[in-house]
């Protein structure tokens, strides 16, 4: 059966060597006769994989001593409650950075829990930039000061760590993790849902700086408290073990690129070369400020949008698929995360010159 080049924002293309040695090991791991999904959490084989797969996540992104890395469930959706949640600590108040959909979602569910202060937002404007940094309102009482670093949706991302001026720095990176080097230091807490660049959908990673848990808000459900989750090796319930597992090879496949410098050099070009495609033609376009164009999500659209059809019927033939824009903002948009070949993203440029010759 032949893959597809698979843009889809996420759950998204997985490496294929990833995929391949899990069916590999499907049946029976390390000659154990069994699959890991039949294994307890609590034995050593699995225990053995979690801890592989911290040091991993560790070593790639430089994560200093003083942070703490958990695994948990309920997604990045999760986070904007646990976020409020366990960073509040007495504070009423939190600062956030609205630059799209994401960001939209990640104030109205923290807005259950305290008050929110839009430090700056780009709504005004269609969310196709991000505000200049100097015209940020930062309100010294705020807890944290939370951002998007990726808007998946909308195709902006931040290309540096913001300024906080001295706030606890929170950020959603669902959909840049992993794609370059960080100062982690500079981070409060770091979430992320892992089905874009750490592997299946059912895991998320949180990065936290270990002074800042144990302080949760009254009521806060335990599985949501990052203390108790970190003092219980993020076992304080049963795991998803094999999604676990599976982001294991996912950092293992990272680490075997060279690490976060090769994957971000290749990211660059992938993504320089669809802007550099669809700028040099007339008959598609992408909105975005040049300034914050998202590496990873690259959405445009076509001159005639009654071909939109069509443009996706004949890019299926050519066995890329998922190129449809979120449903709340229509076009296209192509999801170039670190497991998409560059070969995929050089296909659908060719595919796309192709388009426009017939039908432009
Ligand atoms: N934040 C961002 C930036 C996202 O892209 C997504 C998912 N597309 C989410 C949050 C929500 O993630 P989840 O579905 O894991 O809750």
């Amino acid at each position: 059966m032949a893959r597809v080049y698979n843009f889809s924002a996420g759950p998204s293309m997985l490496p294929e060597s990833v995929l391949q040695r899990a069916r590999e090991e499907l049946l029976d791991w390390h000659a154990t006769g069994m699959s890991i999904m039949e294994m307890s959490h609590r034995g050593k084989d699995f225990v053995a994989i979690a801890e592989k797969s911290e040091a991993d996540l560790r070593e790639l992104l430089a994560i200093p001593k003083n942070y703490k890395v958990l695994f948990l469930q309920g997604g990045a959706t999760g986070q904007f409650a646990a976020v409020p949640m366990n960073l509040l600590r007495g504070k009423s108040k939190a600062s956030y950075v609205n630059t799209g959909l994401w960001s939209e979602k990640a104030i109205s569910e923290a807005k259950l829990y305290c008050s929110v202060d839009i430090a700056a937002s780009s709504k005004d404007g269609g969310f196709t930039t991000i505000p200049p940094r100097a015209d940020w309102r930062l309100d010294p009482e705020a807890a944290y000061l939370h951002y998007t670093s990726n808007e998946t949706i909308g195709g902006v991302e931040f290309q540096d760590v913001p300024d906080s001026a001295g706030l606890l720095l929170a950020c959603d990176m669902s959909s840049d993790i992993l794609s370059r080097p960080l100062d982690v230091s500079r981070f409060g807490l770091i979430y992320a849902g892992a089905q874009k660049n750490i592997g299946p959908a059912g895991i998320t990673v949180v990065i936290v700086r270990e002074d800042l848990i144990g302080q949760p808000l009254p009521g806060t459900p335990s599985i949501f408290d990052y203390k108790k989750q970190a003092d219980n090796g993020s076992m304080l319930n049963t795991p998803p073990t094999y999604n676990w597992y599976l982001l294991g090879l996912v950092l293992e496949w990272l680490k075997d690129q060279g690490g976060l410098t090769v994957v971000e050099a290749r990211n660059v070009r992938k993504a320089d070369k669809l802007y550099a495609a669809i700028d040099a033609s007339g008959y598609y376009s992408n909105p975005i400020d040049p300034a914050c164009r998202s590496r990873m999500n690259v959405p445009f659209r076509l001159a005639n949008a009654d071909l939109e059809k069509t443009f996706l019927t004949e890019a299926k033939t050519a066995g890329l698929v998922n190129l449809e824009g979120h449903r709340s903002v229509g076009g296209f948009r192509a999801s170039i995360y670190n497991a998409m070949p560059e070969e995929g993203v050089d296909a659908l440029i060719e595919f796309m010159r192709e388009f426009e010759r017939n039908h432009g």
